[in-house]
């Protein structure tokens, strides 16, 4: 390609501070270096994730930044040292890297890669070792990664390669949240057949969670959020029972005890809310019942009852739903592709790059599932 070696000027949106709108800039990005990927961004989905690092989070160290990390490209060209992806190649990068060489690579056991971002500077939740420079300044890359970009540069252990047939503009969801939320219900949880199941919190992420619970073979999933206008995606999913918080006078813990003869084999918290994670813990059965924490948020502390635990409940969180990243998302794509599991559905707005403080202020207020930016041709 004429633009390989070469740096690249092209359209992002940059979140400069805390809370402010994100503002379409022209940025340059340099050629990939040593084992980097230079991608051409093709769609990407607006998470709440972005949202938390704009407007929960705030660490003023992670700004400037260049939100966006649920993204599918084009590979535009490959830095020295890169032998499995070439100009061309259809890929996602990835919020969670797999080296395949440190410790927990080599564990069946977790899903975490000592490489990423996030081992080093998971605090600011962001990458500073960026190649986007704007106005002379550097540019951080969100969660590694920074997909609200035309082109963004990514490190090979980060980018999975996906069919050629994949449509970029819906596989780009398996990047963050339906993958998380499946894998959350399938792989944390370990959803058995004949189990009830209880989703807080009805974005994408815990419809795609819904979609685990049904396809592992539940047999009652209820479905459980403050707005109520989530429950038809939530049926459309395979929810069998709809609950309103607001609607009951008494904790809702102890309704689902009371509908389900003591409390949900299985719950998963989709909201990055303490109190909610507390909840859900609080709503599952004792003996055996399972919790997991699915929504994100590090600036509070949780806390709950000992007997919770004491009782034999177990509480598990799950990062990217426990999905080895770089060798699961190609298959997911495949199951998007032969139907095992839905995407169309999750997508309820599509807008370009420049309507991206619009797509933001959809997920604020609730009125969107996934809004998909398209980024370029
Ligand atoms: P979203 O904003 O689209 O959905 C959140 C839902 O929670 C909304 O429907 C909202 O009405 C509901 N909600 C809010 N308060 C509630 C309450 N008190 N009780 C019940 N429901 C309530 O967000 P999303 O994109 O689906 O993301 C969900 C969460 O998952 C976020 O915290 C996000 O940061 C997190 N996340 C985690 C990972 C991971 O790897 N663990 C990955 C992606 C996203
Ligand atoms: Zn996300």
């Amino acid at each position: 390609m004429a633009t390989a070696g070469k740096v690249i000027k092209c359209r992002a949106a940059v979140a400069w501070e805390p809370t402010a709108p994100l503002k379409i800039e022209e940025i340059e990005v340099a050629p990939p270096q040593e084992g980097e990927i230079r991608i051409k961004v093709v769609a990407t989905g607006v998470c709440h994730t972005d949202l938390y690092h704009l407007f929960e989070g705030k660490d003023k160290r992670g700004f400037p930044s260049v939100l966006g990390h649920e993204g599918a490209g084009v590979v535009e060209s490959v830095g020295p040292g890169v032998t499995d992806f070439k100009p061309g190649d259809k890929v996602i990068p990835l919020f969670l890297s797999q080296c395949g060489e440190c410790k927990f690579c080599k564990s069946p056991k977790t899903n975490l890669c000592d490489r990423n971002w996030s081992s080093k500077y998971h605090d600011i939740m962001s990458d500073p070792t960026t190649r986007l420079t704007c106005r002379g300044r550097p540019i951080l890359q969100f969660m590694g990664t920074s997909t609200f970009s035309e082109y963004t540069v990514i490190n090979q252990i980060a980018v999975g390669k996906i069919a050629d047939d994949a449509p970029l503009d819906r596989v780009c969801l398996l990047s963050c949240g339906i993958s998380t939320g499946y894998g959350a219900a399938v792989n944390t949880a370990g959803v058995t057949p004949g189990s009830v199941c209880a989703v807080f919190g009805l974005g994408a992420v815990g419809l795609a969670a819904v979609m685990g619970c049904k396809n592992a073979g539940a047999s009652r999933i209820f479905a459980v959020d403050i707005n109520e206008q989530k429950f038809e995606k939530a049926k459309v999913f395979g929810a069998t029972d709809f609950l309103n918080p607001k609607a009951y006078n008494k904790p809702i813990s102890e309704v689902l005890a009371e509908m389900t003869n003591g409390g949900v084999d299985f719950s998963l918290e989709c909201v990055g809310n303490t109190e909610v994670m507390r909840t859900a813990l609080e709503s599952c059965v004792k003996g055996w019942g399972v919790s997991v924490l699915v929504g994100w948020t590090d600036v509070k502390d949780f806390s709950a009852r000992p007997i919770q635990l004491i009782s034999g409940k177990t509480w598990k969180g799950s990062l990217f739903g426990g999905f080895k990243s770089k060798d699961s998302v190609p298959n997911l794509v495949c199951d998007y592709m032969s139907g095992k599991i839905k995407l169309d559905e999750f997508i309820t707005h599509k807008m370009s790059l420049e309507q991206v403080n619009d797509a933001v202020n959809l997920m604020k207020t609730g009125q969107c599932i996934r809004c998909i930016l398209n980024i370029s041709k």
